[in-house]
């Protein structure tokens, strides 16, 4: 990769002989030549700039200098023989980004930099080198704020570009394993010796050498991390790059990224939820029945279990019925319910009402009766998070109980992944009746939050 950088403070660059880059240049991996400006002016004070048309503060650096300077590091147009970027920093380019450095790092190997300084460089230089059929003009700035010139602007490229090239950076995991890399989430915290430093430990799951867990833990924490200080990454985000731990740690923190980006939230149901609670069981019923089981069969199922009597009724007794809701909200809109969890005898002297479910767990076992979620959010990790919320809470209401039970068609595969992945193993089966027809469920069991059911 070939840097050329124009400038009237060519010692400014002196930095490039330190470091990584310093190394690859006497490798023969990076070439980087500085041209003086002023070399090309052709008056006895090598004057650059002059005052701008139209008056105002400042100077503008003059287009007839730079134009001499930069024929000659570029030569005549030569259509074919590989495109040239000519960078020229400006607070009103575009915002540089790891993209952009890419772009570059990938699709030229010389890049000429043109840095201004005063009021910056007449406008009429990039758009006549626009014009060139073998030069890519790319105008960028580091961001929102101003400095003397653009030096430093360059700089930074030469440095986050030359990282790029093949054998600057001795590991190349770790330059695709950073921030912003193809992943585009920032990096999770980084710790090294000693372990304990002014009574901050570094964090317990580091020191195990469970790799799996370790990089689970640097993904959550990524993650955490970029929501936190860049949500707007986390809106690019592709969802399908998201595995469901992903989703659901997202989830559990308020946003949902598939199907699309959305503001997630929970709150347990009031008695003047009921209705909307007999609403949305109806609609999401049918969606998680069997494909073989008759119309008439669900509708006398919803009927019954899903009226809103019923859902008065367990509303009414907070003790023993306890209902999370789960709201999305995308782009600002009104909260919409999109799914519920039910969980049930939630007390040590109670037993889930299923017989054959009561013989395979402890006293006092809490029953998930519901999860539903509405089919257009199934795979967000809203079925995760909430169900995580409703355990929680049945902690806080009830530290004793021990463990909680759900059941699920015995058909039903994703079902039976999802709740292994959340710490269920299966325990028996029960059957029951749905409007008339029998079905076959299995049978799951986890313990609850500081419990063993070994
Ligand atoms: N008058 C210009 C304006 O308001 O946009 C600012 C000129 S600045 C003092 C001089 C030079 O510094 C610019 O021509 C540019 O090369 C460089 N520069 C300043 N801030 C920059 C930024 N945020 N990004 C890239 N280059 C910048």
């Amino acid at each position: 990769m070939r840097f050329d950088v124009v400038s009237i403070f060519p010692q400014y660059f002196d930095v490039l002989d330190l470091s990584l880059v310093g190394k690859a240049r006497k490798r023969g991996l990076l070439s980087i030549k500085i041209h003086d400006l002023r070399d090309y002016a052709s008056d006895p004070h090598k004057t650059v700039d002059d005052t701008p048309y139209g008056g105002g503060p400042g100077m503008v650096m003059r287009p007839d200098i730079w134009g001499k300077a930069l024929d000659d590091i570029m030569g005549p147009e030569s259509p074919g023989s590989g495109m040239k970027v000519l960078a020229v920093p400006t607070p009103s380019g575009e915002p540089l980004s790891q993209r952009t450095i890419e772009g570059l790092a990938h699709s030229s190997d010389q890049i000429i930099f043109a840095c201004g300084r005063y009021e910056g460089i007449d406008e009429r230089v990039t758009e006549h080198y626009r014009q060139r059929s073998d030069v890519w003009v790319l105008e960028y700035s580091m961001g929102d704020y101003i400095v003397n010139g653009g030096e430093v602007a360059a700089l930074a490229v030469i440095e986050a570009v030359g990282r790029l090239v093949e054998g600057v950076v001795g590991n190349t995991e770790s330059v695709k394993q950073e921030s912003f890399s193809e992943e585009g989430l920032l990096e999770s915290p980084v710790y090294t010796k000693p372990a304990t430093w002014r009574g901050i430990n570094v964090p317990e799951v580091l020191t195990k050498g469970n790799h799996k867990a370790i990089e689970r833990w640097r993904r959550d924490r990524a993650l955490e991390r970029t929501l936190k200080q860049r949500p707007d990454l986390i809106r690019r985000i592709n969802g399908h790059d998201l595995d469901i731990h992903d989703r659901e740690l997202l989830a559990s923190l308020g946003v949902l990224v598939s199907p699309t980006y959305a503001n997630f939230s929970m709150r347990l149901a009031q008695p003047d939820d009921a209705q909307a609670l007999a609403t949305l069981a109806a609609r999401l019923f049918p969606m998680a029945c069997p494909k073989d089981l008759d119309r008439q069969s669900i509708q006398r199922h919803i009927d019954e279990e899903f009226s809103l009597d019923k859902f008065t009724h367990m509303l009414a007794q907070p003790d023993t019925y306890r209902i999370m809701l789960g709201y999305v909200s995308i782009s600002g809109s009104t909260k919409e319910l999109i799914a519920y969890s039910l969980v049930e005898n939630i007390s040590l002297d109670s037993k889930p009402s299923h017989p054959e479910v009561a013989k395979v767990v402890p006293p006092g076992t809490a029953e998930l009766s519901k999860l539903y979620v509405d089919k257009a959010w199934q795979g967000s990790g809203v079925a995760g998070v909430l169900m995580q919320s409703s355990f929680d809470d049945i902690h806080g209401l009830s530290p004793e109980a021990p463990a909680v039970v759900v059941s699920t068609h015995e058909r039903n595969k994703r079902a039976d992944i999802f709740y292994r992945r959340h710490g269920f193993r299966k325990v028996g089966k029960r059957t029951y009746n749905v409007g008339g027809q029998n079905m076959s469920d299995n049978v799951y069991l986890a313990a609850l939050r500081g419990h063993d059911i070994n």
